[in-house]
């Protein structure tokens, strides 16, 4: 089975992956546990090529999608594929349905053109089930400056977006999953935790 987990910035994407994580461990599944943009030692440098926010210049939005998709293709090849063919579950902190969020809403890249290369790079392949952690950005917001403050963190070049950006990532995240209810499961993550864990354990129940 292929599991990921979406959402934008701030929902608690981090706690909750863990949380599925040990809920499936606990249940005698071999989890593989990974993340995109990612995964893989390669992947992860394709990603710090994504992160870099070099002012000099900008990266471009088909580099962009081309370049999320480069780190994909490498993702499925080393890893993604070789733990489902064995029989493990793999559960990814965000796939495919990111770049429909981010490039796709967020940077405005035609989504028939990010559709193409999916087909391109994972040939039908698509998650069993998307857990969609949703809440509003000013939110999330609020929580993300609360951790950056606290971490003492940079923040990257795609958390200096502003608002209206987050609100395009979070409204392509809704119509995907409105589009394919039988692979979403929507969970509201402005509840409690504990409150969003249980939706979480329900929907694996299921
Ligand atoms: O999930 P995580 O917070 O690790 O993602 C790192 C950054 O990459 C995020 O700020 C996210 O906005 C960005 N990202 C992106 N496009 C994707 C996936 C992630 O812009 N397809």
């Amino acid at each position: 089975r292929f599991i990921t987990l979406e959402g934008g910035e701030g929902v608690g994407k981090s706690t909750n992956v863990a949380f599925v994580e040990a809920w499936l461990t606990a249940q005698g599944i071999e989890v593989v546990r990974t993340r995109e943009p990612g995964g893989t030692p390669r992947a992860e440098a394709i990603r710090e090529l994504l992160l870099d926010p070099s002012p000099q210049e900008p990266l471009s939005v088909d580099a962009e999608l081309l370049l999320v998709f480069a780190a994909r293709a490498q993702h499925l090849a080393e890893k993604i594929l070789p733990a489902l063919a064995r029989g493990a579950w793999v559960l990814c902190d965000r796939f495919t349905d990111a770049t429909f969020a981010y490039q796709g809403g967020g940077r405005g890249i035609d989504p028939a053109r990010i559709a193409q290369l999916e087909q391109f790079v994972q040939q039908g392949l698509s998650p069993d089930l998307t857990l969609l952690l949703d809440m509003p950005p000013e939110a999330a917001k609020e929580r993300l400056e609360g951790r950056l403050r606290d971490l003492n963190t940079q923040r990257d070049r795609f958390e200096q977006e502003q608002a209206d950006f987050f609100m395009a990532v979070r409204r392509a995240y809704l119509e995907r999953a409105a589009a394919a209810p039988e692979r979403f499961a929507l969970i509201d993550a402005a509840q409690p935790l504990a409150s969003v864990q249980t939706a979480l354990s329900d929907v694996l129940k299921e």
